[in-house]
């Protein structure tokens, strides 16, 4: 894709945010958006880090590390949004800041060893499944309080907000409902004023829906093919281990 149209999808999404918090009243300071780049080459991504964006999301580990090899320079902000394997912990640690699809003890426990022997904290994001559909990956809606509650017990793991994929449909309605649901989760949870637990940060909201998603409080919009294109593969390829590539 030519970087003319990079950069004119960008402009495009920025226009789509800064009228979505204005309709809702909000600053669009208040949104971050966060480059959806997986199977994107890092060329395209320097495109869009040159003109100025900062936050890159990737899936997968492998593909990311040598991305994050070649961009390392322009000074980006990682962080993971894919479905973390345990046995892939320590090389997305490689270039994540934060990752943003933490749910389940398994994966806490194996973040935990793997930053105590780093020496080091881990921002993440509860990742919640509020569309309830199987092929997704996060933590029942129901069971996200008790599961924040247990990884706040974890000094290695700083629990910034939640994060959930909205429902992939053409009705609106069901889809905004899974974004208020993360919402108002997030409201349920910073009430109890768990230590050491910040709901700062909703990420929510993709190319097709990002306007309910900001209308829900999205802190943060993760953006793939409305800004780099059509991926060859079915996104069932990254949210769920057992889907087959055709
Ligand atoms: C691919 C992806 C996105 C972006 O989706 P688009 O429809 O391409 O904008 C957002 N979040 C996650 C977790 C993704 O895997």
């Amino acid at each position: 894709m030519e970087r003319e149209t990079i950069l004119a999808n960008l402009g495009h999404i920025h226009r789509r945010i800064e009228r979505a918090c204005r309709q809702a009243g909000r600053s669009s300071q208040n949104v971050r958006l966060l480059l959806a780049t997986k199977t994107v080459p890092a060329e395209k991504i320097q495109i869009a880090l040159e003109a100025g964006e900062t936050l890159i999301g990737e899936n997968k580990a492998q593909e990311a590390q040598g991305k994050f090899e070649t961009l390392r320079e322009a000074g980006a902000e990682w962080h993971f949004i894919g479905h973390l394997q345990t046995n892939k912990v320590k090389d997305v640690l490689k270039f994540a800041t934060l990752v943003q699809s933490v749910d389940r003890m398994e994966l806490v426990e194996k973040l935990d060893q793997r930053l105590q022997f780093e020496g080091r904290s881990l921002d993440i994001l509860v990742q919640v499944n509020t569309s309830y559909e199987e092929s997704k990956f996060g933590i029942a809606p129901e069971k996200a309080l008790a599961f924040v509650r247990e990884v706040a017990r974890y000094d290695t793991l700083r629990i910034k907000g939640l994060m959930t994929i909205g429902l992939l449909s053409s009705e609106g309605d069901q889809v905004r409902k899974g974004f208020r649901l993360l919402s108002s989760l997030r409201e349920q949870i910073a009430l109890k004023g768990i230590p050491g637990v910040e709901m700062r940060e909703l990420s929510m909201g993709m190319s097709a829906d990002l306007e309910m998603a900001v209308a829900e409080g999205a802190t943060m919009v993760r953006v793939g093919t409305a800004i780099f294109g059509p991926r060859r593969y079915p996104d069932s390829y990254y949210w769920n281990e057992q889907a087959v590539v055709k």
